[in-house]
């Protein structure tokens, strides 16, 4: 069996669909387990009605919500005539669901709310596919994973419940494919033993992907994207990319680590754990190579360009000339536990901790109030990371030309530069 994950921009147009339909044709006679995301931006447009819901503001959450409707129906009206009434009662049902909850007023934690709303654009996109594709002559079972995918109730980052998910891959999804080769099923969502809707973090379809392909031992997994493949930097910022035709598990997850928007960093360790290869491959033209990501050691790598904007600098000083020594530092990662901030960068002096992360105003905020009980606190904004694996000199004096490098951090593999741009 293979999985295969079909991401947001594969599915957010019906030329797109379509061009799903002809990549699935061609395996229609393997058994494929088909993980699907939400169309386009539905994720971000229900992001906003769960936040209007919450505030207070019902009316204007409805009117943003009959919007992601209107959006479903019509491109079920599009793609679909014998299978439209059939597909149109499922996306009502779901549609219902979500309604019901935005006549209540809001008594649980937002997170809460959020997965009961977001959760429907991966049930949207899926109801969809599936009719288009079993209209089109590809015969595939849907399934709501929720039946299947398992969590705790950690809304929002949910943790899968591997035991009980892998028996029920066994007892639900495999016997699927008695019927039909190809089974299509959401990414990103799963629910807790209470059946309510959780979500795994943004961009969590990769991941749930992989977590299928581990439990069923699948002989391997392809993403697809609307790019060639895996990039050795970001084509927009870098029109000089170049695609990356092989690469391995350690090198992924240091890619992820440092900030490459690749694949969803949980993506890697299920499918590392059992040897299972992984393909990125243009949904827009099938032909071409791709990357394949496995665990052989792989050589003559690239340089590796991974760049981070908006990066925070916050240096935080002993109030007393004492040294920043384990006891304060310790203190210091539990703020960051605590407030779930992971640093990008950090480098630690006699008397001084500097740490670089993601600007995220209220907890940048929230972190200096707390650590000024402890130090003396300066933040300074607007600042980029630069990455660089495989680097050689020549290329990081081009990277950095006309930027003031405020912190260096290099090993024999990797150089890490905090920049400001000149003023
Ligand atoms: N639809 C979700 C998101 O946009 C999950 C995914 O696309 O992987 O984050
Ligand atoms: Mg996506």
């Amino acid at each position: 069996m293979r999985v295969f994950k079909f991401g947001g921009a594969s599915v957010n147009s019906v030329e797109r669909i379509n061009q799903v339909a002809n990549i699935l044709r061609h395996h229609k006679d393997e058994q494929l387990l088909v993980v699907i995301s939400a169309m386009g931006k539905t994720t971000n447009a229900l992001e906003k009605v769960a936040e209007s819901f919450f505030a207070g503001n019902k009316d204007e959450a409805l009117n943003l919500f009959s919007q992601v409707k209107q959006q479903h129906l019509t491109t079920a009206k599009y793609l679909l005539v014998t299978h439209y009434l059939a597909c149109e009662q499922s996306l009502i049902n779901f549609f219902t669901e979500v309604e019901w909850l935005l006549h209540d007023k809001p008594v649980r934690d937002y997170d809460y709310y959020y997965d009961q709303i977001v959760c429907t654009g991966e049930l949207l996109s899926t109801a969809i596919v599936s009719a288009f594709l079993n209209e089109s002559g590809i015969a595939n079972s849907w399934i709501d994973v929720r039946d299947v995918l398992r969590t705790d109730d950690n809304f929002r980052d949910a943790n899968i419940d591997w035991q009980f998910t892998r028996q029920r891959v066994k007892s639900v999804i495999l016997p699927l494919f008695d019927k039909n080769n190809i089974v299509i099923t959401q990414g990103f969502i799963g629910a807790t033993d209470e059946n309510e809707s959780t979500t795994l973090g943004r961009e969590g379809s990769d991941y749930t992907a992989a977590v299928f392909a581990n439990m069923t031992d699948a002989d391997d997994q392809t993403i697809w994207k609307d790019v060639e493949g895996v990039m050795n930097a970001d084509p927009k910022q870098f029109p000089d990319a170049q695609l990356i035709s092989t690469l391995n598990y350690a090198e992924v997850i240091e890619m992820a680590y440092y900030g490459a928007q690749v694949i969803h960093p949980k993506t890697i360790k299920p499918l590392q754990n059992k040897g299972i290869p992984l393909y990125v491959k243009c949904f827009l033209d099938a032909s071409l190579p791709g990357t394949v990501i496995h665990n052989e050691p792989v050589h003559e790598l690239p340089p590796i360009i991974v760049v981070k904007n908006n990066q925070v600098m916050m240096q935080l000083m002993s109030k007393d000339f004492s040294f920043v020594g384990e006891r304060p530092v310790g203190q210091l990662y539990h703020l960051f536990e605590h407030l779930s901030i992971k640093p990008n960068l950090t480098q630690n002096g006699a008397i001084s901790f500097l740490c670089c992360m993601d600007d995220k105003p209220e907890k940048i905020q929230q972190l200096a109030l707390e650590a000024s009980g402890i130090f003396d606190v300066n933040v300074e904004k607007g600042l980029s990371l630069l990455t660089v694996r495989h680097y050689k000199p020549e290329l990081l004096d081009k990277l950095v030309a006309g930027s003031e490098i405020v912190l260096k951090q290099q090993t024999s593999d990797t150089v890490q530069v905090l920049l400001r741009k000149p003023a």
